[in-house]
């Protein structure tokens, strides 16, 4: 039982004033595996004094300090690797090879890139008739979503310690084990008092203190929209600067000449990882009507290829988060019934013989049209959408007819082809066929997906602000 009952305030581990406490549940299991303390407004109040206090020293730290600090955290991060993958399929239920592959690696390659991006940072700059100087933004204010517990943590971490910022962190309630081992590396390397801090708490206390404290010149926040919208309508009460990294409904337009298993693989590719718990999968596969059929078959093989069930076991599809996310895709599976879209497979209810866990069976529906809920909603869940066009200019307009805007794929030969769709794809983020990540390339959403970037250089560039000095002598 992990029972973590107190938070990181200052540079120790510090009893919550408060006596609330939640369960963590393993949604493989449905069995609680550990517990939080869910803090106040009173810890939150010590940990912004803290990063407050410690804020002059850190943000005049050298660029070099920085770079050491941060290639410290890097190697005590790997040090710690079995503790970070058995903890993230505990708490999220991802299989382990993903919490290996996928969850432990994002995090260490966003502080390995942060230190490497650092390196080539220029926080002063010279133009004709004035200076620029980068400077920290202050302390800053992370909140984080449940499904990438590193991941998300890490790229803001990562990069407000580039910066010199300062940080206040609320993780997720549904997986805040991640986070703690994060803390015990921080403390391990030395990261100087009071510029991490932990507090774990609701969204209503915590997270709405953050956004609306005056202390805190910056929030950076990954999560849902309507949350986002929350934060924005705080955060403009103290002029606060605001980062967002929003839901997304994304295309994938597979282009005539593209190799059909290849193409299907991915589209199931997407929403198997993670269970399809990831804001940047494609959801709305777009494949040329002449190869319906085809493309139909090859999914439903690939999709073979992934069985559900013990993330433990070595499978591909573990449960979803928690029984509120299952009951959310379930009521997506039925609507999509009830609009008449083709199930080719899957359907409502949990997998044969997975009674216990909050296990869904992945199901790919056929003949949609853009209108419809499933098509324009965020399900978050391994639920994909087909939909068939007829020219290479309907498909982009339909890929761009939702309210988001984070990523976009595209798969097939023809550069020319492959260039026009990716490049008429709104979104933050195009991926042609299966080229590898990029840490140090940015990431974040046009539209509703949110505002800002995050990875890399760009992601620095958010905890700084831009100051001009004319004459500098
Ligand atoms: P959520 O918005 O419910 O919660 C996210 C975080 O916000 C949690 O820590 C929560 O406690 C906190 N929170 C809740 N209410 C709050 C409030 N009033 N004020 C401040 N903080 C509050 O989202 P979720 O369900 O945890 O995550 C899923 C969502 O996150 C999906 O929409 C997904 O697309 C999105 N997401 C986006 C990205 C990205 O990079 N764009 C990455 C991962 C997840």
């Amino acid at each position: 039982m992990r029972n973590y009952l107190k938070h990181y305030i200052n540079g120790e581990w510090v009893d919550s004033t408060g006596s609330e406490t939640e369960e963590v549940i393993n949604p493989a299991t449905e069995e609680v595996i550990g517990k939080i303390s869910l803090g106040t407004k009173e810890d939150l109040d010590k940990a912004v004094k803290a990063a407050r206090d410690a804020f002059p020293s850190f943000s005049q730290t050298t660029k070099e300090e920085r770079v050491e600090m941060l290639e410290n955290i890097a190697k005590e991060y790997e040090n710690r690797k079995e503790d970070i993958i058995e903890t993230i399929t505990d708490e999220l239920g991802s299989p382990l090879e993903i919490s290996e592959n996928i969850h432990f690696m994002m995090g260490y390659n966003h502080f390995s890139q942060a230190a490497e991006s650092l390196k080539n940072f220029s926080f002063i700059e010279e133009h004709d008739g004035h200076t620029r100087m980068k400077e920290s933004i202050g302390v800053s204010g992370l909140i984080t979503p449940w499904n990438f517990p590193t991941n998300q943590t890490s790229t803001k971490i990562a990069s407000a310690f580039a910066a010199g910022s300062p940080v206040v962190l609320k993780p997720a309630e549904l997986t805040p084990f991640a986070a703690v081992i994060l803390t015990e590396i921080f403390d391990k390397v030395g990261v100087p008092k009071g510029v991490f801090n932990l507090v774990n708490g609701s969204g209503s206390v915590i997270g709405d203190g953050i956004s609306s404290h005056p202390d805190i010149d910056f929030v950076s926040f990954t999560g849902s929209g309507a949350t986002g919208e929350k934060i924005m309508k705080n955060a403009s009460e103290t002029i606060k600067k605001v980062a967002l990294e929003l839901g997304g409904k994304s295309p994938l337009i597979v282009l005539e000449d593209a190799n059909v298993e290849e193409a299907a693989k991915a589209a199931v590719g997407h929403i198997a990882t993670n269970s399809g718990q990831v804001c940047s999968a494609a959801t709305r596969t777009l494949i040329p009507a002449s190869m319906k059929e085809e493309f139909e078959e090859a999914m439903k093989k690939s999709l073979s290829e992934f069985p559900v069930g013990d993330p433990r076991q070595g499978n591909h599809i573990g449960p979803l988060v928690s029984k509120k996310q299952w009951d959310t895709v379930q009521s997506y599976i039925e609507k999509g019934i009830e609009e008449g879209a083709t199930m080719i497979a899957g359907g409502t209810g949990k997998p044969e013989g997975l009674d216990k866990g909050y296990y869904t069976k992945p199901t790919i529906f056929t003949d949609v049209d853009n209108q419809m809920v499933i098509a324009q909603e965020e399900i978050f869940g391994p639920v994909m959408t087909v939909l068939t066009y007829d020219t290479l200019e309907e498909a982009i307009e339909t890929a761009n007819e939702t309210i988001y805007g984070l990523a976009g794929y595209v798969y097939g030969k023809d550069p020319a082809m492959l260039r026009k769709a990716a490049s008429g794809i709104r979104a933050g983020r195009v991926k042609v066929n299966d080229t590898e990540a990029d840490f140090s390339s940015p990431f974040g959403g046009f539209k509703q997906s949110g505002i800002g970037r995050e990875w890399g250089d760009y992601g620095i560039e958010e905890y700084l602000e831009v100051k001009t000095i004319l004459g500098y002598p």
